[in-house]
C-alpha cells in the first residue's frame, strides 16, 4: 500500500492550490516544501484578484492555513532528493533519508533565478531590480527607469516598459547590438541608449539610487527592469524522464500531465508566464485531474 494518494513537490502557489483541491477529494496528500518561493525578497506581489498588495509571506500563511484545514493534507519542511517510478507508483527520497510513496506526483518545485554577479542586483532583486511590469510596474510609473538588455530581446522589453514610463534608459552593457530600424524609433520615442559596461547598482537597502558605470559615472534611476536566465529547481524531473521544452521548462499537456503516466507539474517549472494567478491555477487544475485519474484507476 503506498503511503499517500499523492505527493507533492513544492509547497507554494502551484503545490499548495493543488494540495486544497485533493484535500477537497479527501485524499491523503504529502507535501514536501523547503519554503523558498522566487519571490520571497519582492515587499508586496500585485495582480492576483482579492490579494493585490499583499506581502509574499502574508499571501503564504494564508494559502498555508486554509489548505492545512483539510486534514488529509500533510504539509513536512523536508527537501525531496530522489525520485523514481516503480510499478505505478512512485517513491520520493528527502534529505533527511526519509522515504515515502504514492501513485500520483506533481513537480511544484518552481525555479531558480540565475542572477548576474554585478554588485547590488541580487540585494535589489524583486525590490527596484524587477522582472516583470505586470508585477511591479504600476508602482514606478513615470519613474526614472532603466531597462538592461541588448539586441531584438532588449529593444523587445524596452517598448514593453515604454507604456510604464517614458522616462527610460536602454543599458546594453557594451556595444548596442540595435538594428537601425530600432535605433530610430528608440530615438523617435526619447528613450535613451548607454552603452557603457554596467560596474553595479547604488542602492539603499535594495532601494535604486543609480546604476553605475564603468567609466566611473553614475546615471540616477528609481528602478530598473531585467530578464535574467533560469535553470529548473533540483534534478527530480530529470529523474523521472520528463520532457523539456527548448526554454527549459517541464513539457506538460493542457492537464498538467508530463509524459511519465500520474507525474503531473504546474507552476513556474512549467511555464514562461509566471505569476501567482497562473500558478495558483495550474495547480487546482492538476490536483482535480490527478483525483479524476485516481478515480478512473480505481472504479472500473
Ligand atoms: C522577484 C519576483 C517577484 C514576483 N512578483 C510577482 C507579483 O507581484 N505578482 C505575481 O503574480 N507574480 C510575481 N512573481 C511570480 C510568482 O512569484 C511565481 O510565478 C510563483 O511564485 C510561482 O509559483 P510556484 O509554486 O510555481 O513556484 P515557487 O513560488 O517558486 O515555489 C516553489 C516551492 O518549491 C519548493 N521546492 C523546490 N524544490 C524543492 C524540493 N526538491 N523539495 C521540497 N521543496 C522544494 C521551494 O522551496 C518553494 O517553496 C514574482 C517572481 C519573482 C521572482
Amino acid at each position: 500500500m503506498p503511503d499517500f494518494n499523492a505527493i507533492i513537490i513544492g509547497g507554494s502557489y502551484a503545490g499548495l492550490s493543488a494540495a486544497m483541491a485533493l484535500g477537497r477529494s479527501r485524499r491523503r496528500v504529502l507535501l514536501l516544501d523547503t519554503g523558498r518561493p522566487c519571490n520571497r525578497q519582492t515587499p508586496h506581489s500585485h495582480n492576483f484578484l482579492t490579494q493585490d498588495g499583499a506581502t509574499p509571506a502574508a499571501l503564504r500563511a494564508q494559502a498555508l492555513a486554509q489548505t492545512l484545514q483539510y486534514p488529509t493534507v500533510e504539509l513536512r519542511a523536508e527537501e525531496a532528493v530522489t525520485a523514481t517510478a516503480v510499478a505505478g507508483c512512485f517513491e520520493v527520497g528527502t534529505a533527511t533519508g526519509a522515504s515515502y510513496t504514492a501513485p500520483k506526483l506533481l513537480l511544484a518545485t518552481g525555479v531558480i533565478d540565475l542572477l548576474p554577479a554585478l554588485p547590488g542586483f541580487a540585494e535589489c532583486w524583486g525590490i527596484s531590480v524587477l522582472h516583470c511590469p505586470y508585477c511591479h510596474g504600476y508602482e514606478v510609473g513615470d519613474q526614472r527607469l532603466g531597462v538592461i538588455g541588448n539586441g531584438d530581446m532588449g529593444f523587445e522589453f524596452v517598448r514593453l516598459i515604454h507604456n510604464w514610463s517614458p522616462r527610460l534608459t536602454l543599458f546594453t552593457d557594451g556595444p548596442a547590438t540595435l538594428n537601425p530600424a530600432q535605433q530610430q524609433a528608440l530615438v523617435r520615442h526619447g528613450i535613451a541608449v548607454v552603452e557603457t559596461p554596467l560596474a553595479g547598482i547604488a542602492h539603499t537597502q535594495g532601494q535604486l539610487r543609480a546604476m553605475q558605470l564603468a567609466d566611473g559615472t553614475a546615471h540616477p534611476l528609481d528602478a530598473v527592469f531585467a530578464r535574467v536566465p533560469f535553470e529548473q529547481a533540483g534534478t527530480l524531473a530529470r529523474q523521472l524522464g520528463c520532457a523539456f521544452t527548448e526554454m527549459g521548462h517541464v513539457q506538460v499537456d493542457d492537464m498538467q500531465r508530463t509524459g511519465v503516466p500520474g507525474l503531473f507539474a504546474a507552476g513556474d517549472a512549467t511555464t514562461p508566464f509566471r505569476a501567482v494567478s497562473a500558478a495558483v491555477a495550474a495547480g487546482g487544475k492538476a490536483g482535480a485531474i490527478m483525483n479524476m485519474e485516481l478515480i478512473a484507476e480505481k472504479f472500473q
